[in-house]
Parts: structure tokens; sequence; C-alpha cells
């Protein structure tokens, strides 16, 4: 009897125990299932839809290689799997775990006929606990405890063919899932940055080694091409975590590889860390609301703030589907200090916009920097974003993603209001540094 591979963000066939493991047992039949119902709001975003139709033609690219075939399927993942197992006679299906809410109650409604494989983590998160068993709040106690688990299993090559079923169920095709923007279509700027992937994740992560030594310094610089950029690989899986971990080294890159551990540490904990704080006390915070603060919103998410590199990132973000980790942190605290805007906002229009949007890394991140989450940082901790700008030489980035101030000089790049040099075009802070910074203050006192 065949046996079902079901693919979610394990878009891979290297070190993909899930297929070792099917591929034992029998005949494999290999399906994705796109779901926009089972994850509610957090359904798959628009920035996504479109890395998703690559790495899926990608990914059957290399199934039919190995003499197999994508199945694709649409609906709700347990109905889908139960009408796929009548079909073709299969009982087991093979996964790897997730984490994200709606998985892992899809995963328990599947019940026996699923067997679940760890792959997508350095260790699993569920092992990697305080002294009483529950999760760290703080990363660097949790990346203490994580040295126990360390270093992980070496992956495991892709294997050789993959054995095929006598007759192939009924597939969908990708065409008709319209996952590619039309009107207006805004993939040019993404096709230009991006291949999505199983070989193009391993060829990056090879061009990104070899220079992982200067990843110290290098990736608080946003003009620089100083971090890996694997995120969007990551978290479709098309490269599992061991692969990166083994074929770098550095312990600083190894550090920020293990957050994505923590954060889904965090959401198994706190399955709804996505929406709500983590800290009680902030549900209190009085957000700015109203028509002023949707169209600070919309400035926002445009990138017309005044602030160049806020600007910068947002628009970044807008035209590649990805923006750079300084970056993030500095339009976020943006939106959430200086324009008291609540930061789920601010996490939803990341979701839309992010190829790599990820549901543990975003909410989790998100409510770091707002300083309502579990961990330790604080609502008045407030980047100044002017200052951040110049300390990490922002100015070709600026220059880059912000084409007004394309001829303004270094020394008034990063405030060209105050140097008095705005471009026609080019709009005028938004709100002052000092006056934001009073109104967040004084939000935060008030609870
Ligand atoms: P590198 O610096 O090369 O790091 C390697 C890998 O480690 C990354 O690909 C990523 O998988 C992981 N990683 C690194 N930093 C972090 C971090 N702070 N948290 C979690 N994982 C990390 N990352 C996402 O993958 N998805 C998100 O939705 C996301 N949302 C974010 C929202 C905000 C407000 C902020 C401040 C950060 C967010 N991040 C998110 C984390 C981080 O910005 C990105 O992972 C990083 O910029 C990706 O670039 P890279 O692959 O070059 O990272």
């Amino acid at each position: 009897t065949p046996v079902i591979l079901w693919l979610r963000q394990d878009l891979r066939l290297h070190d993909q125990p899930a297929l070792i493991a099917a591929a034992h047992e029998g005949p494999v039949i290999p399906v994705y299932i796109l779901d926009d119902d089972t994850p509610g709001e957090w359904r798959i975003g628009g920035a996504q839809r479109w890395w998703l139709h690559h790495s899926l033609t990608a990914l059957a690219e290399a199934l039919a290689e190995k003499g197999s075939r994508l199945i694709l399927r649409r609906g709700k993942a347990v109905e889908v799997l139960d009408a796929l197992m009548q079909d073709t006679g299969a009982d087991t299906i093979h996964a790897i775990r997730h984490y994200e809410p709606w998985w892992r109650k899809a995963e328990a409604a599947l019940g026996d006929k699923l067997y679940l494989h760890d792959g997508n983590h350095l260790a699993r998160p569920e092992d990697v606990r305080t002294g009483s068993g529950g999760q760290f709040r703080i990363y660097s106690s949790f990346w203490k405890a994580l040295q126990n688990h360390l270093p992980p299993e070496h992956p495991h090559p892709a294997p050789r063919d993959i054995p095929a079923p006598a007759t192939w169920p009924k597939s969908e095709t990708l065409a008709n899932w319209d996952l590619l923007p039309t009107k207006p279509d805004w993939s040019p700027g993404f096709d230009e940055d991006w291949v999505p992937g199983e070989d193009e994740a391993l060829h990056r992560l090879k061009t990104f080694a070899k220079k992982a030594d200067a990843y110290d310094t290098a990736r608080n610089m946003p003009s620089e091409e100083g971090s890996s950029r694997l995120s969007p690989h990551l978290h479709f899986g098309e490269v599992s975590p061991r692969t990166v971990w083994h074929a770098t080294s550095g312990t600083t890159y190894h550090k920020e590889l293990a957050w994505r551990d923590f954060t889904d540490g965090v959401v198994l904990a706190l399955p709804g860390y996505a929406t709500d704080n983590g800290r009680p006390k902030y549900d209190a915070l009085k957000w700015r609301t109203g028509k002023d603060a949707a169209s600070d919103l919309k400035a926002w998410q445009t990138g017309h703030t005044g602030y160049p590199i806020v600007d910068a990132g947002m628009r970044q973000l807008w035209t590649s589907g990805w923006m750079h980790n300084r970056v993030r942190m500095i339009t976020a605290s943006f939106l959430i200090k200086h324009l008291l805007i609540d930061w789920r906002e601010g996490e939803r229009w990341f979701w839309d916009c992010l190829i790599d949007a990820d549901y543990g890394n975003n909410s989790v991140n998100w409510q770091w920097v707002a300083g309502t989450g579990v961990d330790s940082n604080m609502f008045s901790r407030i980047m100044a974003p002017l200052t951040q700008s110049e300390k990490f030489d922002a100015a070709d980035y600026i220059r880059r993603w912000v084409p007004e101030l394309a001829k303004v000089p270094d020394a008034a790049i990063h405030d060209p209001e105050a140097a008095g040099c705005l471009p026609r075009g080019y709009p005028p802070k938004i709100i002052g540094h000092r006056e934001a910074r009073e109104r967040a203050l004084a939000a935060a006192a008030a609870l």
C-alpha cells in the first residue's frame, strides 16, 4: 500500500526525515495542500504566495527527476488527507512536525494515522525547557540550555530515487491556484532578488558560508549584503537548519539561527502570541486609532514618513518582499513608539508583505520590539531612527530605496529636513522625534 508524504514548510528532498521514512515503507505519494481555511487569519500572505508558486514548481521538478510526482490539492488539510487516503488506499501519513497552532491542531486531528518527524529545528522546542519544564522567557538562557542539544545531527542526503505508486491520484494544477500577482503585478522586484527552491537555497548557503566570518559586523549594516538572506528558504524548509548549521561556522551566526527554535518554543507555550500581549498589563495601553492614525499607518506602509531610514526599509519590503533585520527593528519601533500604533497592525502588514513571514519569528520579534512580550525588553526603550541610520551607515541603502533622496549628500541624507535640503516630492517628518518620544512615554506611564 502507498504511503502519503504530507509536505508543508519543508519543501525539500535533502535532510527530509519524513520522506526517508515514507520511502522505507512503500510507494510514496507526496502531496502539498493549499489550505486557506485551517490557519484562519494567518493564511499565507500575498508575498509568500509568489514564493510558494515558484517553490512548488521547483519541488515538482526535483520529484520528477527521482521518478516521483507532486500531488496538489486545495482545502482543509485534514479533510483532504482523509479523502486522499480513501482514494489511494493509503493508511499512513508521514510529515515533519510544525509548531504553528493551527498545524498542531490538524496534526492532533489526524491521530495515529500520522507519523511526525523532527527536521525543521536544531533541537525539538519541547526538549529545551527550564529546570521546571517551562519555556525560557529570555533568549540568552534558552541559548545556554540549547548547548546540551548541540551540535545538531548531521543532515541526511536526498534519496537516490523515490518509489512510485502503480497509479497516481488526481492533482490540481498550480496555474489554477492563482498564486502569482496580476493587478498590479508587483513581481518584477521579487524576480530581481530571489529564486525560490531547494537548489537556490543550497547555492545561497554555499556562497554565504564563504563569507560567514564577516557576519559579526556586516550583518548590522543595511547598505551591505552581510547576512545570509536564507530566511524565506528556511521558512519554506527548502533547506534544513541542520544543513545550515553544519555548513557554517561562527557563534554569532549559529546564535541567530537558533532564534527560530526559540520563537517556536514561545508559540508552543503561548499559541496566541501573534495577537495576545505577552504581558497583559499592555492590554490597557491606549494605542492611537481613528482617521489620523489610519493616515499615519498608510504613510508608514508606503514609506512616506519623512524619516529616510524608515521609508527605505518599508519600500525595500514592498518592492522585494524582504527587509534588513536592523531596519525591521527601526521600522517596527517607529510604528509602535513614534506613531503609537498597535504592534499588531505592523505585524499583519509584515505578514502580507514578507516572503519570510513566519508565525513564531514575526510575533516574537514584534512583541520584542514593542516591549509587550514575555522577554525583558521594555516599552520605554525607544529607538532613535536618525541616530541608528547614521551609526549603521545607511546612506547607500537609503539612496537605493528612496530615489527622491538619490542626490542628497551623505552628511544630509539621514535627516535632509534638518539639513535644509528636503528634495521636492519627499515629505517632511510626520512627527518630531522628541514629541513622539514624549507621547509614547506618557502612554506607557498612564498604564
Ligand atoms: P541571518 O542574519 O543570516 O540569520 C540566519 C537565519 O536565522 C535567518 O534566516 C532566520 O531564519 C534566523 N534568524 C535570524 N535572526 C532572527 C530573529 N531575530 N528572529 C528569528 N529568527 C532569526 N524573521 C523571519 O524569518 N520571519 C519573520 O516573519 C520575521 N519577522 C520579523 C519582524 C520584526 C519586527 C523583526 C525585528 C525581525 C523579524 N524577523 C523575522 C527576524 C529577522 O529580521 C530575519 O530572520 C532576518 O532579517 C532574515 O535575514 P537573513 O536570512 O539574512 O538572516
